[in-house]
């Protein structure tokens, strides 16, 4: 596909052809359709005989541009932009799976794949079983007969745990089950779940691949049968991404690699920093060395991400307090943007689940996530410590 060996350059040079006007950025081709040179030609697109665009319902240039680069920093043989990540969770799983099969994920995934899971998938008959993303002997025994897909998230939110990719695609081999990762956390500059046998690889691309918090997007790449079954399922149920989002995630992409470095240069300072201060009960991050995984974090992550929690002293209230203290970092339940962002998942994000239920993702009251953006690293710490401070 590229002639360009490392994913910078291909980040960046991954572009369409240009136009009769030689523009050199890429131009927004907002345009519901596609006009046909003869009879012939229009028959060819429609029987698939030649590959072109017909409607932007099917494919449009800016989102085939954005699509390929991110096949390319994916290492997929193919892939689908979708309106949001959800729209990539969702469609890269009703595509594959029928009425009776059954899916084994992680217990720890995003808020609305578990709602797809529990609320909109056993209208068709679709089951599921949930494996404790921090315990391996959890998972072969749960793989039914009718399992057909292991969903996973690595690392997941807002635990920070880890699964490691390389067991995982291993189990899903040796039963003939299709890997699903959604790798938004990470991105594919910090890790490529198809090297270690995920056929379908899932993105929301809102977060860090956008990176500025204008857009909702969303991805599936992977292996090309595959593809070609979700594209058909996309094709007719339309979740497609708008050509004007297209244009800003393939123009992002650009920039992914050296803001993903910053990211995590960031979030490793702040995390070190952070541990062992006196108001904190804890501080996770998966390249701490007192994370638990650290050892599987740095065997398969390039750097350490750009996301850490910790848990103030003081539980619930003090974490309220904390944000209420907040002068510089965003509060908004977005993450991946080159604005720090805090939350406080146990009275925002998750207060609908139980207690008991928060205690098994990893949220205990006082849990603080923090999304480290690209400001100045000493702006960003000497807000988070003010704060600290000032809610005791
Ligand atoms: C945000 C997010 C999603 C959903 O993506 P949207 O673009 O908001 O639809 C799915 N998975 C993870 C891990 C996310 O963080």
């Amino acid at each position: 596909m590229s002639e360009f060996k490392h994913i910078e350059t291909k980040a960046i040079r991954t572009q369409n052809g240009k136009a009769s006007y030689r523009e050199h950025c890429a131009p927004i081709y907002m345009t519901s359709s596609f006009t046909f040179e003869d009879a012939e030609q229009a028959r060819a697109l429609f029987a698939d005989e030649i590959e072109g665009n017909i409607y932007t319902r099917f494919s449009n240039p800016n989102n085939s541009e954005f699509v390929e680069k991110l096949c390319l920093l994916e290492e997929t043989e193919d892939g689908i932009a979708t309106a949001s990540g959800m729209a990539a969770m969702f469609s890269s799983m009703a595509a594959l799976l029928n009425s009776g099969d059954h899916v084994l994920a992680s217990r720890s995934v995003f808020g609305s794949t578990h709602q797809i899971f529990t609320q909109i998938f056993p209208k068709w008959g679709i089951e599921h079983t949930y494996a404790n993303i921090n315990d391996p002997s959890d998972w072969e025994g749960k793989i039914r007969k009718n399992t057909k897909m292991i969903f996973a998230e690595t690392p997941s939110n807002p635990g920070l745990d880890l699964i490691d990719m390389e067991w995982l695609g291993g189990l899903a081999e040796k039963h003939g089950l299709v890997l699903n990762i959604d790798n938004c956390f990470a991105t594919p500059i910090l890790q490529q779940p198809s090297k270690y046998g995920a056929q379908i690889v899932t993105h929301s691309a809102t977060k860090f691949m956008d990176g500025q918090g204008r857009t909702i997007g969303g991805a599936i790449l992977g292996k090309r049968d595959l593809i070609d079954k979700i594209r058909f399922f996309t094709r007719h149920t339309g979740p497609a991404l708008s050509p004007f989002n297209g244009w800003i995630l393939s123009k992002s992409l650009e920039t992914l690699p050296l803001r993903m470095e910053r990211h995590c240069e960031n979030a490793m300072k702040i995390a070190e920093y952070l541990e062992g201060h006196e108001e904190l009960e804890s501080v996770k991050y998966p390249f701490l060395k007192s994370h638990p995984q650290y050892d599987l974090a740095k065997k398969q992550m390039r750097y350490g991400g750009g996301l850490i929690t910790f848990v103030v002293n003081g539980g619930l209230e003090r974490g309220q307090r904390f944000l209420n203290s907040l002068e510089m970092l965003s509060f908004t339940a977005n993450l991946g943007d080159a604005r720090t962002i805090a939350t406080h998942p146990a009275s925002t994000t998750h207060s609908k689940l139980s207690e008991e239920d928060r205690k098994v993702v990893g949220i205990s009251p006082g849990l603080i996530r923090i999304s480290v953006g690209l400001e100045n690293v000493n702006d960003i710490l000497e807000d988070i410590v003010n704060a600290l401070n000032a809610s005791k």
